[in-house]
């Protein structure tokens, strides 16, 4: 019979626990608020908040509500200002490794240092790092990118998204290096709990005939243990929801590997894991 296996930690992350139980005990406090977007990558998540009251806006000026909840990627420093000139309270839910990515791009910038982010420019807490480096310094997420800035004789800064992959950071670092810059100063800003998971996928993949990520298409996080399964798994699959499976990716399968990112709910993965398993005894 086929086998599913799941790792240690294949659920919300401590950062997103946080956010969520934020959010519920405002709301069990009988405060609405709305949140500056999704409060998860997760679309089923969002739903049910919704259906709450609970919207998401884009932008602070949208809130009819007294209370703004400020997810786990955080802002930059121009928005909180905005929602206190608005008159607002700010439920502040952004995640402890992401402020500490905040405090080290605005120290590398304070003291000098051109700063370089490692991340993906258009994501929200690359946006929020940036603000945090009052709009110096630039964004790179390949080590092809570094050619193009100018770096010889300068004190460059790194820092990096919280869910980089490390190989990339490295790779980055070290096309750096090749530029001669008078000093580098790389600041380790990476989530250990990415970290690990990044790990525990990577190990999961390598003994697995088919490996299973589950979680928000969004999601940065879930898409890099999706890049590392497909590296080391050879059938890796991507899903939102367990409704997307198909029989034919587990023929001749023994073992299955399933995971799902730091904003999937665990009944999520837990319903992908027992849908294989009807699959594997010939129903869905
Ligand atoms: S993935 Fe890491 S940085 Fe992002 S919210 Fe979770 S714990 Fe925080």
């Amino acid at each position: 019979m086929l086998k599913v296996i799941l790792p240690d930690e294949y659920s919300f992350c401590f950062g997103v626990e946080r956010a969520l139980e934020l959010a519920k005990k405002h709301m069990n406090d009988g405060e609405l608020f709305d949140t500056l977007g999704e409060i998860i990558h997760n679309p089923h998540v969002v739903k049910e908040f919704e259906k709450k009251g609970i919207k998401v806006i884009k932008k602070p000026e949208e809130s009819k509500k007294r209370k703004i909840l400020i997810r786990s990627h955080g802002v930059p420093p121009d928005v909180i200002e905005k929602i206190k000139s608005l008159k607002k309270e700010i439920i502040d839910a952004t995640c402890p490794f992401v402020k500490h990515a905040h405090e080290s791009a605005k120290k590398l910038v304070e003291e000098g240092y051109f700063l370089v982010i490692v991340g993906k420019k258009e994501h929200p807490e690359v946006i929020g790092i940036q603000g945090y480096a009052h709009g110096k310094g630039c964004v790179v997420l390949k080590r092809e990118e570094v050619s193009k800035l100018h770096l010889r004789g300068k004190k460059v800064g790194i820092v990096s998204q919280t869910t980089m992959l490390l190989s990339n950071v490295q790779e980055v670092v070290n096309a750096i290096l090749l530029q001669n810059p008078k000093e580098v100063r790389y600041i380790n800003t990476r989530c250990s709990t990415t970290e690990r998971r990044q790990n525990a996928t990577r190990e999961l993949a390598k003994k697995v005939d088919v490996m299973v990520i589950v979680g928000g298409r969004h999601s940065s996080n879930t898409n890099r243990l999706y890049e590392i399964a497909k590296e080391y798994a050879p059938r890796a699959y991507f899903i939102e929801s367990y409704k997307e499976l198909k029989p034919e990716w587990f023929l001749n399968a023994k073992v299955v590997g399933v995971t799902g990112g730091a904003s999937t709910p665990k009944v999520d993965v837990l319903k992908v894991k027992e849908t294989i398993e009807k699959i594997s005894q010939g129903g869905k």
